[in-house]
């Protein structure tokens, strides 16, 4: 058995297929027949072509038009007599192999794009590399795994999974397990969405597992089983069966308020990612997007997405909500999330550079597509607009008067917005939280991400498996932190919210209904639980609770504490 970090909740039991990219190892070759080898080229293009095809025909079923459309691109480059007309001179020219061909006029056509002053060409060297490396692929006989083409039940194994490779999942795969990542990497959160079980940062895992090995997972405790045997399958299979029981079990509180014994109510909202994840919202009982995260917007895309492309998606989830509460976060990239399209400084600690709010402002031109897209869609729903990473009053002013600039350009240009967007922040800098009264002047919300909070309080990246015992929500510094934001923002009669990983814990629900924060969102599988908690508990007594909680001395202090005063 393997330890991991219970990421999606879920058991589950199937064969391994285990995800490895191959090795591309090319030779030059000069002892070769030119003919030949145009021919051998011919061949694997016409393979590649196949299977681009192939991959987006299976992705089809799950994603849009739109998505597709970089399927298209790849396509046109694999068809294109310019790439493959100088590779075949350079055969006949230079009497070289085709695989050593193939390599040189892609590594000069990526270096040739990389190095354009223009977004448009240096999104295209990304494009080529893709192309160019399936193309190499199959002149060397290697197979690139596909994850859409799985077709029979399977536990992924896999060093890490990408958003996009994450995106490819279909229906047989069951769950998955990765080397690397934490609760809050991003692969975890669609794992959530998706409600795939996934257990991440089982160390050794690669090692351990062979593809077609049977794998056990209980993604509750974070368990990995290699072969096990027939006593701990039935044990999984009867978990499995009692997980999906109680799951049943609580979609009667779908349509039931979030309100404590003794009258408080509060809101359960869920995180989204795309306009599908708002379905799945509403579909849960939320009462809101607490969050939505735009930039896989920006990640799922080959270009900037333009006005009228965000505009269409905004105005979706707006409708989706009918009327509920969306807040949506504008453009957080940076850090461990980069664009195929726009080239990041390099940085010494990207998380602490050039990211999020930081990179809006200094790129206005972007900030204002997405302003302005955010302001047209407003009319169909009841939009808020928060702006993360922010560290000073100066940034948060700042970002508020493109906002107020964009607002007043649409109108003066005759379009409809509406006059009741509120314009919030997100508290992921302990220097926002320690200064929330004076923030709170001027945001007309807060929501806290912990998942940051807790790893720029701590000095503890949230991606690191070695120093994951620091990743402590229930660190009585962190609730203290949580505390002052939300006095902060009461004083001058803001509302706040909470939307990282935090939010849906069951220990953690307790200490925060406790503090006062008024809105929970979480990944839309958890909002049933969180409101079965929240009906269970007495705000009075909760009250108590927190302030012991931010007296005590440790993190474990805490949590044996609320495990202990809840099972009461
Ligand atoms: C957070 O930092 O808690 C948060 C919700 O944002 P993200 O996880 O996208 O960084
Ligand atoms: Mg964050």
């Amino acid at each position: 058995m393997l330890k991991g970090i219970a990421a999606s909740a879920g058991v589950a039991c199937a064969k391994a297929y285990k995800l490895e990219q191959p090795v591309v190892v090319i030779e030059k070759r000069t002892d070769i027949t030119p003919a030949d080898e145009v021919a051998k080229l011919d061949a694997a293009l016409a393979k590649t072509v196949k299977d681009i095809e192939g991959v987006k025909a299976r992705a089809a079923k799950r994603l849009s038009e739109e998505e597709l459309a970089v399927f298209d691109a790849h396509l046109m480059m694999a068809n294109d007599p310019e790439l493959t007309g100088q590779m075949k001179n350079m055969i006949n020219n230079d009497n070289v192999n085709a695989e050593y061909a193939a390599e040189q006029v892609a590594n000069m056509m990526i270096a040739m794009f990389e190095s354009m002053d223009n977004d448009y060409f240096r999104e295209r060297a990304a494009d080529i590399k893709d192309v160019t490396f399936r193309l190499k692929c199959n002149l060397l006989g290697l197979v690139i795994p596909d994850l859409s083409s799985i077709d029979e039940p399977a536990i992924i194994v896999a060093h890490d999974l990408t958003p996009s490779d994450t995106a490819q999942l279909n229906e047989f795969v069951k769950g998955f397990v990765t080397e690397i990542g934490g609760k809050t990497s991003h692969s975890a959160i669609m794992a959530n969405s998706l409600e795939i079980p996934a257990v991440v940062g089982t160390a050794g895992v690669m090692e351990a597992i062979a593809n077609g090995d049977l794998v056990g997972m209980d993604a509750i405790e974070g368990e990995v089983f290699v072969n096990p045997d027939e006593e701990t399958v039935a044990v999984l299979a009867k978990k499995e069966a009692d997980y999906k029981e109680e799951k049943a079990a609580l979609k009667v509180l779908i349509n039931a308020k979030s309100v404590s014994v003794d009258g408080h109510e509060v809101e359960l909202a869920g995180n989204i990612g795309n306009a599908k994840d708002a379905e799945q919202v509403v579909a849960n009982g939320g009462e809101g997007v607490g969050l939505f995260r735009t930039e896989f917007l920006y990640m799922d895309n080959d270009h900037f997405p333009t006005e009228e492309e965000q505009f269409e998606v905004y105005k979706q989830v707006l409708q989706t909500l009918e009327g509920r509460k969306v807040v949506v976060r504008t453009l957080d990239i940076g850090g461990d999330k980069k664009l195929s399209y726009f080239e990041f400084p390099e940085e010494m600690n990207p998380f602490l550079g050039y990211r999020a709010i930081r990179l809006c402002l200094d790129r206005t031109d972007i900030f204002k597509t997405q302003l302005r897209a955010l302001c047209r869609a407003s009319v169909y729903g009841k939009l808020c607009i928060m702006f993360p990473m922010i560290a000073t009053v100066n940034e948060f002013r700042n970002a508020k008067a493109l906002f107020e600039e964009c607002k007043a350009e649409l109108i003066a240009e005759g379009v409809e917005v509406s006059d009741d967007i509120q314009v919030g922040m997100m508290v992921e800098i302990p220097a926002a939280a320690v200064l929330a009264d004076e923030f709170s002047k001027y945001a007309d919300f807060f929501s806290i991400g912990t998942n940051d909070l807790i790893q720029y309080s701590m000095a503890a990246d949230r991606m690191s498996q070695k120093v994951s015992y620091l990743y402590q929500p229930y660190n009585p510094a962190i609730l203290r932190l949580i505390n002052m934001t939300i006095k902060g923002a009461h004083k001058n009669g803001k509302w706040v919210g909470m939307c990282g990983a935090m939010a849906g814990e069951p220990y953690a629900v307790p200490i925060l209904l406790g503090l006062g924060l008024d809105e929970f969102s979480m990944s839309a599988t958890q909002i049933l639980k969180a409101r079965k908690v929240v009906n269970s508990l007495s705000y009075e007594e909760m009250q108590t609770l927190a302030e012991n909680c931010m007296n005590m001395d440790t993190a474990e202090e805490v949590l044996d504490y609320v495990k202990k005063e809840t099972s009461k």
